[in-house]
């Protein structure tokens, strides 16, 4: 079996990698290691309206639950800060679903319950995890669109050591919200903790710095106890968590693999916003790869993306692996308050 490209993980980034490249015609194959596209989701699901005008055609009714127009943030010394955040909150199992069903339309093949094992140069190795039997495939260039904790990086070279730990749970809100909350705490170190309306739910959850040691669903169930305004803490309807890279981009190619999305690093390392930009660099690797200007790819999503994700990450190694003097530290490092923009 040949193919032009061998694309690793359908979620945003690699879906959109292999709907980019199968449009023009690429022999792609799309790899993952799930049962189901999309599912189980590990995400709180808000994407900046932005995303919709550049890429229509992934969003549709049913992807969307609800839409939110500002990001509201409760600091620990009782400020209220306000920034402007339009966006959509998904359901990500459909939507993720969508994105993965346009590259098949478009040709891409999609091979689920299989797992990326290594790629030698020429040959990728993969293990059909249904038949327990292993593959071989050639290709002529890897998109490693794995996520996180990616495989495909740590057998090429660079990959991400530093995270965050997230824990989240869906629960009925008392009352609809239209906004985004975000709440700093001293119990949330080099993190914080998040409301996303959903309809008649939410996903509430807490990131901290996978350093601090800490038990994050100790964490998390300290932080409900304290929203009793805006959620009912039982039942619980939904449990999720998962990594976030704290480090910034990683070696984006190396020779013929191209990293995309969280596998590159390419998620704010503060917010943990990382939806748009896998999105976003999954059609420029495909573009680079489709133009054989490989390289171009390193430089687009470094100008693009990687330089504010790296000044992020470099604020979070000065500013957040101390968390004391929170009153210093969180407009610090936070992209709603002025002082962000100062150093
Ligand atoms: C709790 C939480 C909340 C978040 N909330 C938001 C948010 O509200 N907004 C936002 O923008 N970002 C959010 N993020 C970040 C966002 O989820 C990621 O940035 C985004 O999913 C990255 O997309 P991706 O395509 O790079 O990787 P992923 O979505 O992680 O997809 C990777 C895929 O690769 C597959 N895979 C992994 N290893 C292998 C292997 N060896 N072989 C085959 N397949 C493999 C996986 O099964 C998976 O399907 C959140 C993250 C977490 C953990």
């Amino acid at each position: 079996m040949h193919y032009d490209v061998v694309v690793i993980g359908a979620g945003p980034g690699g879906s959109t990698a292999a709907y980019t490249l199968a449009k023009e015609g690429a022999r792609v194959l799309l790899v993952d290691s799930r049962k189901e596209v999309g599912y189980p989701v590990q995400c709180a699901e808000f994407v900046p309206v932005q995303l919709y005008y550049k890429f229509p055609e992934f969003f549709s009714p049913e992807t969307i639950v609800q839409k939110v127009n500002n990001m509201v943030h409760f600091t620990p010394w009782g400020e209220i800060t306000t920034m402007y955040s339009e966006g959509f909150i998904l359901n990500r199992t459909l939507w993720d679903k969508k994105i993965a069903g346009l590259a098949t339309k478009e040709g891409a093949e999609l091979m689920l319950k299989t797992k990326f094992i290594g790629f030698d140069g020429n040959f990728v190795f993969l293990k059909d995890l249904g038949k327990n039997e292993m593959l071989k495939v050639s290709a002529n260039s890897l998109i490693g669109a794995d996520g996180a904790r990616s495989t495909v990086a740590r057998l090429t070279g660079e990959y991400t050591k530093n995270f965050l730990i997230t824990a989240q749970y869906t629960l009925r809100l008392k009352k609809k919200l239209r906004d985004l909350l975000i709440f700093f705490r001293d119990y949330i170190p080099g993190g914080y903790g998040w409301i996303f309306p959903k309809g008649d739910v939410a996903n509430v959850g807490v990131g901290i710095d996978l350093d601090y040691k800490l038990d994050v669903v100790e964490v998390l169930n300290k932080f409900v106890k304290e929203l009793e305004d805006f959620i009912y803490i039982k039942p619980i309807l939904g449990r999720t968590g998962g990594f976030i890279p704290g480090e910034g981009v990683i070696e984006p190619v190396r020779g013929r693999v191209l990293l995309v999305g969280d596998a590159g690093g390419f998620c704010h390392p503060i917010t943990g916003g990382g939806i748009a930009n896998a999105v976003l660099t999954g059609d420029m690797a495909g573009r680079a790869i489709l133009e054989g200007e490989i390289q171009e790819y390193e430089e687009e999503s470094m100008d693009t993306l990687g330089q504010s994700i790296n000044r992020a990450a470099e604020k979070r190694r000065r500013y957040m692996k101390e968390w004391d003097n929170l009153k210093f530290r969180i407009p610090k490092t936070w992209i709603a308050f002025e002082e962000y923009y100062k150093d």
